[in-house]
């Protein structure tokens, strides 16, 4: 059985850090619950005694045991989407979680904070733009309570670049006078201050992810997925390191659609009326993909809130009841609303960078860079694209999207980026 660090494809660096960061953390409770003994033998170990990593920095050099060395209360996973900060995150929440301290996949806590339901995990996965300061305090104050399960309280926060000021405020508070048996973990795409203020920055030990290389992909694909070897390759390098998005091209034909329909646009652009409609159509595109998604969460949330309101009751009381229930409602359509722009972004983004793609190559293909390209299936388009273009025009191009993925990001509407883009492209 694999153990819960195998789906980090092409990690070993972090892997390691992480193993050895676990086998430490599992000594400091071995430690503490022996010292606890010791001390009161008749007694139960209470963690919220043992202040395992307080007394872990005071722990003698040189004794041989040193069970602190490796495992500190808050980390920062770093990398390009894709390349499995959170997957490294739970990964690491499992280990801390394992009964054999290893993170063998085997064992309750492991397979419970794998499938998202141990009590001692929490995740947090922002829906919305921004990871708003009353979730985070919530998060905190239950963070700082004692394990039910003996171990640690685990705070995983996904895209902790998408906290807003007050909630990095009130995370940043939990992580310079962290309980003693709470370890956050943040993901974040890279240390810069537009991700992760230095403060908390400073506070945190980072394990930087790298983008997997494509025949580590193609060969999870293989293993783990069941994929055919010729589109476990394919589908590695269109995907430029992205696992999941890797898997999906790999499995669904709807992604592989939506993929060539953008790689199409090059070869669309022959005026400005047909630069404003490939505009068009990439944005509807990704608003189409995005809707598809969501729609159905959508509809089951809501009718799980109206079943807990009990809507259509009757009688007293009734009407105050759905004077709340249609609050809740709307708080609830805004968040849905929030989560609808997010995924549309990202499906957005996705679609930019697939296109980044494609000129890329053709930059490579002008250079004569002794590179694979990332799209082998329109290769050939991007062989002529160099030979029109040259290097300089490629590079125009590339960085052309690159701007427009920049604009977006930087809050420009995006219709009004793309077009932008798409005249560029046209016009060279
Ligand atoms: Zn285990």
């Amino acid at each position: 059985m694999p153990d819960v660090f195998a789906d980090l494809v092409g990690q070993d660096e972090a892997v390691d850090t992480l193993r050895r960061a676990a086998a430490s953390a599992a000594a400091l409770l071995r430690a503490a619950a022996t010292r606890h003994a010791a001390t009161r033998p008749a007694a139960r170990a209470e963690p919220d005694e043992l202040d395992a990593l307080a007394e872990a920095g005071e722990e003698p050099a040189g004794t041989g045991r040193e069970p602190g060395a490796g495992m500190t209360h808050a980390w920062i996973f770093t990398g390009p989407p894709g390349s499995g900060r959170s997957v490294a995150a739970r990964a690491f929440a499992a280990a801390l979680q394992c009964a054999r301290g290893t993170g063998c996949g085997e064992c309750p806590g492991c397979h419970t904070t794998m499938t998202g339901t141990h009590a001692d995990v929490r995740l947090v996965v922002p829906e919305g733009l921004s990871i708003g300061v009353n979730e985070m305090r919530a998060l905190v104050l239950r963070a700082a309570s004692t394990p039910s399960g003996g171990r640690w309280q685990v705070v995983v926060i996904e895209d902790a670049d998408r906290l807003t000021e007050a909630a990095g405020n009130a995370l940043l508070k939990a992580i310079e006078e962290p309980p003693p048996r709470t370890v956050f973990l943040l993901c974040t795409p890279s240390t810069h201050p537009d991700d992760i203020s230095v403060t908390i920055r400073s506070r945190c030990r980072v394990v930087p992810l790298r983008q997997p290389p494509a025949d580590a992909v193609a060969e999870v694909l293989v293993r783990r997925d069941g994929i055919a070897p010729d589109v476990a390759s394919w589908a590695a390098a269109a995907a430029q390191g992205h696992v999941g998005r890797a898997r999906r091209l790999a499995r669904d034909p709807e992604a592989r659609q939506r993929r060539d329909a953008v790689l199409a646009v090059p070869r669309r652009l022959t005026g400005v009326g047909a630069a404003f409609d490939a505009a068009s159509a990439l944005i509807e595109a990704a608003e189409a993909e995005a809707a598809a998604s969501v729609t159905e969460v959508d509809e089951a949330e809501r009718t799980a809130l109206q079943t807990a309101l009990g809507a259509g009751g009757t009688g007293r009381g009734a009407a105050g009841a759905m004077r709340g229930a249609a609050g809740q409602l709307k708080d609830l359509e805004k968040r849905q609303k929030s989560r609808a722009t997010r995924t549309q972004r990202d499906a957005l983004d996705r679609a930019l960078v697939d296109l980044a793609g494609f000129y890329r190559d053709a930059l490579t293909m002008a250079l004569r860079a002794p590179v694979a390209p990332v799209h082998t299936d329109t290769a050939a388009l991007a062989e002529a694209g160099a030979q029109k273009w040259d290097a300089e025009g490629a590079l125009r191009r590339l960085e052309a999207v690159l701007e427009c993925r920049a604009a977006i990001e930087a809050n420009v509407k995006p219709r009004i980026a793309v077009e932008a883009m798409m005249l560029a492209l046209w016009r060279g």
